[in-house]
């Protein structure tokens, strides 16, 4: 037998209490009877209370569902399995929006192999391996896992530490998938955060986690995986590829995470999946997202039904990447599913792979009617931007993102010297990790003109 009160310890003690006529049974273990006691409660008292709060409270972290409904986090993966109902009901209720695979009404033959022809081609006569290869920026796969028997970072006390221990099994995981290197959030000076957090490398929870946070990042520069610990949940990998390559990024991050659950005991339930501080994650605890740029999309003011169209219907979300809602979003826009239970993993990355080409289809489309309707304004811009960027002195970010939606454009349509759009791709790369620019001891007008001289190396030299 269980004890009444603690639901963990077996029960040595028994107790029987007549209530209304009624006799009711209680068992207790030694621990919990003497503390009732200590607290000058009759033992049959706090089984009753603890009884009564069944399914309402964590026994191993103590957080209420009054506490769980205030912020939406649990305290560690015991919760979903004490709390069940509440877990339930909040899944339920945050994560909604159909999974669903997307065909039928967006369904259209889309060319397997390219159609010969030199300049511009129509949405019709490209291969989605065309569509994407000009929109698709970047690609990234994120993975929120938890260990059985740790709180979650944000309410981890002394007696869960033990950080060094999650730590090292996230390292060991890493052998034969990268290089690890461990930098703690302790060791760092504001400059070397700065640098992490402009390569998305850390968050800037983890950068304010001082006292257990740590990331785990590959050695060299290319950064591909990186894996932070502590941040909203124990462990966070992340992998980032170049273009359209969700599929690459998943494969390589899925076997570490595979080398992850070997090495650490990470909390999965059956019915949830796994276990996440916050139940939007809960399920697969999968994010995979990628980069766009839509500059046609948004000139022919467009871009809102696209938004809202893959958004509801597909359980994904679209949005600006830059400044949320300022409206200055530069064409850049980031697809990531919204849903991360009842799907899979494998699920998920067709899910957003699909409705990554359905929108650069659309995106091509739109180009095709600013180039028929407005073909002179459109035109010009190219040219004027493109003439900028090749004889930049210094650049402000926004400017060069402003600049560079037209570029894109102009290499789709053929009308610059660049031919590539690989070399776009490669500058945006550059411009926002480059250690000329984000090097910390740098004023801003330095930064300016580094960014210009990176700029104009690139678009004139190579084509
Ligand atoms: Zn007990
Ligand atoms: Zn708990």
């Amino acid at each position: 037998m269980i004890c009444d009160v603690c639901g963990k310890r077996a029960a040595s003690l028994f107790d029987r209490v007549v209530e209304n006529g009624k006799t009711l049974e209680y068992a207790y273990c030694e621990a919990c009877y003497t503390r009732a006691l200590k607290e000058g409660i009759a033992p049959s008292e706090a089984a009753k209370e603890r009884i009564a709060r069944k399914g309402m409270e964590c026994g191993r972290c103590g957080t209420t569902k009054e506490q769980f409904e205030s912020g939406l986090f649990f305290g560690c993966p015991d919760c979903y399995r004490d709390m069940r109902e509440v877990a339930r009901a909040a899944i339920a209720r945050l994560q909604t929006g159909e999974a669903r695979a997307i065909s039928s009404a967006f369904d259209r033959k889309i060319p397997k192999i390219a159609v010969e022809k030199s300049g511009f081609k129509t949405a019709d006569e490209c291969t989605a391996e065309e569509l994407t290869r000009d929109a698709a920026i970047s690609s990234r796969i994120r993975l929120a896992r938890n260990v059985e028997g740790r709180s979650f970072p944000r309410i981890m006390t002394a007696a869960d530490m033990g950080t060094v221990d999650v730590i090292k099994g996230a390292v060991r995981a890493a052998e034969g998938i990268f290089d690890a290197r461990i930098l703690t959030m302790s060791g760092l000076n504001k400059a070397e955060k700065k640098l992490l957090l402009e390569k998305h490398l850390i968050s800037l929870p983890l950068a304010n986690n001082d006292s257990c946070g740590a990331v785990i990042i590959e050695k060299g520069d290319s950064y591909r995986i990186s894996v932070m610990v502590n941040e909203e949940d124990c462990i966070r990998e992340q992998c980032v590829a170049d273009g359209h390559s969700l599929r690459c990024a998943y494969e390589k991050l899925h076997a570490y995470d595979l080398a992850l659950m070997r090495e650490l005991p990470i909390a999965y339930d059956r019915e949830f999946g796994f276990l996440t501080a916050c139940p939007t994650n809960v399920g697969t605890g999968m994010r995979a997202s990628q980069m766009l740029c839509l500059p046609a999309l948004e000139r022919t003011e467009a871009i809102d039904d696209v938004l809202k169209t893959f958004g509801n219907l597909y359980g994904l979300t679209v949005r600006g990447y830059f400044g949320e809602g300022s409206g200055a979003s530069y064409g850049m826009y980031q697809v990531s599913n919204s849903r991360t239970y009842g799907i899979s993993e494998k699920e998920t990355v067709e899910l957003v792979i699909s409705a990554v080409e359905r929108i650069c289809y659309l995106e091509r489309v739109a180009l095709e009617k600013l180039f028929k309707e407005h073909k002179t304004p459109l035109l010009k811009g190219i040219r004027d931007s493109y003439g900028r960027l090749a004889y930049a002195y210094s650049l402000t970010l926004p400017e060069l993102l402003e600049k560079l939606a037209d570029v894109r454009l102009g290499v789709i349509l053929g009308e610059l010297p660049v031919k590539n759009m690989a070399v776009i791709n490669m500058l945006i790369e550059r411009c926002i990790t480059s250690p000329e620019i984000t090097t910390g001891g740098i004023s801003d007008e330095e930064r300016c003109i580094a960014r210009a001289n990176i700029v104009r190396k690139l678009i004139t030299e190579e084509k």
